[in-house]
C-alpha cells in the first residue's frame, strides 16, 4: 500500500523528547530464521566453540560502539552498553547454553534461542513496566548472539544521506541499533514494540534522539519516503501532514527549545519560593544508570532510592557486600548530598522480585494486602539484617538515611530500630543513620503521632496511600477513574501527617507521584512539607514553578 498524501496519525508512548519533521524509512526487523538441528555427539565441541565465538564477536560489537561514545556528555549510553555487555558474558547463560548443546545434541542457534525464550518467558507474568522492559534486554542480547551465528542481522539499518531529517520505523530497536542509527545521522525513531522503561530509550535520551515506542501498526500504515512528524513530548506521529500542520509543529519545536533553555537556568539554583521559603527538591531513583544524569538535573539529594531494584539486575539475591558496594557507589556519585535508601519493598505489584526473594511464587489472593515491604522483611530477618549492615557500613560515606516501606504498626518501626541498633553495635558504628517510616497506609496516618515519636523522619508515599485509602488498585486500568488525587479524603490525611511530624520535631517529605505535580506544589509547601522527591525530569519544572509562588503557611 502506498500511503501517498493521505494524512495518517497515531499515538505511541512518548519515550525521548523532541519533535522531528522529515521523511520516514522503514526497516524490516524482527524474527529471522533460526536453524534448529540435532547434531552428532562429535559435533558438540564445534557448536560450543561457534557459540563462544558468537559471544566474543558480540562483545566486540559493544566495544566498537563504546569507543564512539567517548566524549559524549551523558554517561548513560555507556552504562547501558556496559550492563548489556555484562549480560552477554553472564556465566549462567553460557553454562545453560553449553549444557543444552551437549545434553540434547542440538546446534548452537537452537540452544541460544531456547535459553533466551526460557528467560524471557519468566518476565511475561510480571505486572511491572520496569521489569517487563528487562525482558527486551535479554531478547536483545539473544538477537546479537544469533545474528553472529546465523549471519542475519535482525534489522538492516539505514543511514541519512540527505539534509532532511530521517526518521526510522521498525518493530523493535536494541540499544546498539539506536547508537548505530545515531551515528548514521538518523534524527529519530519509532517502533511498534517497547516502552519508556526500555534501555534503548535511555540510550536514545542520552544521545538526544527523539523516539516513540509502542506505535502499533505503523509499519503497515506508512510507506518509505512519506513525510512524517514525530512528537516525543505528546506521543504523537503524523504521516503526510499538510504544510500548515508542519508549520504548526515547527513553531512548537521552536517553543520547546526555548522552554528547555529556560529550565536549564534553574539547574544551579536552590529551590525556593519567590519570597525565599526553601522546599528541598530531591530525586526518586532506582538504578545506578540514572546516577550520572541525576546531578545534571540540579537535585538536592535523593529522597527515595528503591533498593529492591538491586534484585532485578542480578539473578542471585544480593549479598551484604553487593548491597554495600552498590550503596557506596550511589553515595560517591551524590558527592555529599543526602541519600534516602528505602529498605527493599518486595511483594505487592512486584511478584517476580517476591519469587526471587522468597524462592516461591506469590500465593496470596491479594498481594497488595499481603506480605510486602516491612512485613516480608520481618519474616526474613537474616536478609533484612544484611541490608541494614550494608547500609550502616555505607553510611560512613556521607549523609545516609533509611526509609521503611509499608509501615502499618508502631511495633514494626520499633523492631527495625532494635535490629539497626544491634547491627550497629556489632559493626562498632556509633552514629546511627536517620530512620524514617513511609506513610503510605491509612493506618500509619491515624497513628502518625505515635510513629513520629520513634522515627527520625516521615516520607509520604502517595502512590500507595491513594490506592489503600480509595480502595482502588494502582495498576488496574478499570478502576483508574477512582484513583483520584482530587478525592477529598486525601488532603486531610496529608495535613494530619505533617502535623504529627512537626509536633514531634521531625521533617516530613513526600516521595509519591503527587510530589511531581506542579498543581500541588503551593498547597504542599504551605502545608509544611520540608522536601518533595520526584522523578528527575520533574525537578526543574517544579523548581521553576516554586520560584513563582508565595509562602503562606496554613496555621
Ligand atoms: C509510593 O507508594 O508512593 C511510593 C513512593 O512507593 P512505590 O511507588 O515504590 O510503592
Ligand atoms: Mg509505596
Amino acid at each position: 500500500m502506498n500511503s501517498s498524501d493521505v494524512l495518517i496519525q497515531g499515538r505511541a508512548a512518548a519515550c525521548s523528547p523532541g519533535i522531528v519533521i522529515g521523511k520516514i524509512q522503514k526497516v524490516s526487523s524482527g524474527e529471522f530464521p533460526i536453524p534448529e538441528r540435532h547434531i552428532e555427539a562429535e559435533r558438540v565441541a564445534t557448536e560450543i566453540s561457534r557459540f563462544e565465538q558468537a559471544v566474543a564477536d558480540s562483545v566486540a560489537d559493544f566495544d566498537r560502539e563504546r569507543h564512539h561514545l567517548i566524549g559524549l556528555d551523558s554517561q548513560e549510553p555507556l552504562h547501558i552498553l556496559d550492563s548489556q555487555r555484562l549480560m552477554l558474558l553472564d556465566a549462567d547463560l553460557a553454562r545453560k547454553v553449553i549444557h543444552s548443546i551437549g545434553s540434547e545434541c542440538i546446534n548452537a542457534e537452537w540452544a541460544v534461542h531456547r535459553q533466551i525464550q526460557d528467560i524471557a518467558s519468566v518476565f511475561d507474568r510480571i505486572n511491572d513496566d520496569y521489569l517487563r522492559a528487562r525482558k527486551s534486554d535479554i531478547q536483545h542480547i539473544g538477537q546479537r548472539i544469533l545474528s553472529h551465528l546465523t549471519g542475519f542481522d535482525h534489522a538492516v539499518l539505514p543511514a541519512n544521506t540527505n539534509e532532511e531529517p530521517l526518521v526510522v520505523a521498525g518493530e523493535d530497536f536494541t540499544p546498539i541499533d539506536v547508537l548505530r542509527l545515531w551515528r548514521r545521522g538518523v534524527a529519530g525513531f519509532i517502533s511498534e514494540k517497547g516502552g519508556p522503561s526500555s534501555h534503548s530509550i535511555i540510550v536514545a535520551r542520552g544521545v538526544g534522539m527523539t523516539a516513540l515506542m509502542g506505535a502499533d501498526g505503523i509499519l503497515r500504515q506508512v510507506s518509505d519516503g512519506d513525510r512524517i512528524i514525530i512528537d516525543g513530548e505528546q506521543g504523537l506521529w503524523l504521516a503526510n501532514p499538510s504544510p500548515a500542520t508542519e508549520v504548526e509543529f515547527r513553531a512548537l519545536a521552536h517553543g520547546m527549545q526555548n522552554i528547555e533553555r529556560d529550565l536549564q537556568a534553574y539547574a544551579g539554583l536552590a529551590s525556593r519560593s519567590s519570597d525565599g521559603h526553601p522546599l528541598r527538591l530531591m530525586a526518586n531513583l532506582e538504578l545506578e544508570e540514572e546516577l550520572p544524569q541525576a546531578r545534571e538535573h540540579g537535585i538536592e539529594g535523593v529522597g527515595l532510592y528503591r533498593t529492591e531494584f538491586l534484585l532485578s539486575v542480578s539473578e542471585k539475591l544480593p549479598s551484604e557486600d553487593m548491597h554495600y558496594q552498590h550503596y557506596t557507589r550511589v553515595m560517591h556519585a551524590m558527592q555529599g548530598l543526602p541519600v534516602t535508601f528505602r529498605l527493599m519493598d518486595i511483594g505487592g505489584e512486584k511478584p517476580l522480585l517476591f519469587e526471587q526473594f522468597t524462592g516461591h511464587r506469590v500465593v496470596a489472593t491479594n498481594p497488595a494486602l499481603g506480605l510486602r515491604g516491612i512485613r516480608l522483611l520481618l519474616h526474613n530477618e537474616g536478609m533484612m539484617q544484611e541490608q541494614l549492615r550494608a547500609l550502616l557500613r555505607a553510611s560512613v560515606h556521607g549523609e545516609l538515611q533509611i526509609l521503611v516501606p509499608m509501615v502499618s504498626r508502631v511495633e514494626e518501626m520499633q523492631e527495625v530500630r532494635r535490629q539497626l541498633t544491634t547491627c550497629a553495635d556489632e559493626l562498632g558504628i556509633t552514629k546511627l543513620p536517620a530512620l524514617g517510616a513511609m506513610i503510605e497506609v491509612p493506618a500509619a496516618v491515624m497513628i502518625a503521632d505515635s510513629l513520629a515519636e520513634i522515627c527520625d523522619f516521615f516520607s509520604i508515599g502517595t502512590n500507595d496511600l491513594i490506592q489503600y485509602t480509595l480502595a482502588a488498585d494502582r495498576a488496574d486500568e478499570e478502576v483508574a477513574y477512582l484513583y483520584d488525587t482530587a478525592h477529598p479524603a486525601l488532603e486531610p490525611m496529608l495535613r494530619q501527617s505533617v502535623r504529627a511530624a512537626h509536633k514531634a520535631g521531625i521533617p516530613i517529605a513526600m516521595c509519591g507521584e503527587l510530589a511531581a505535580d506542579p498543581k500541588w506544589t503551593e498547597l504542599l509547601m504551605n502545608m509544611g512539607f520540608d522536601s518533595l522527591s520526584m522523578g528527575l525530569h520533574h525537578i526543574l519544572p517544579v523548581r521553576k514553578h516554586l520560584a513563582s509562588l508565595n509562602y503562606r503557611p496554613d496555621n
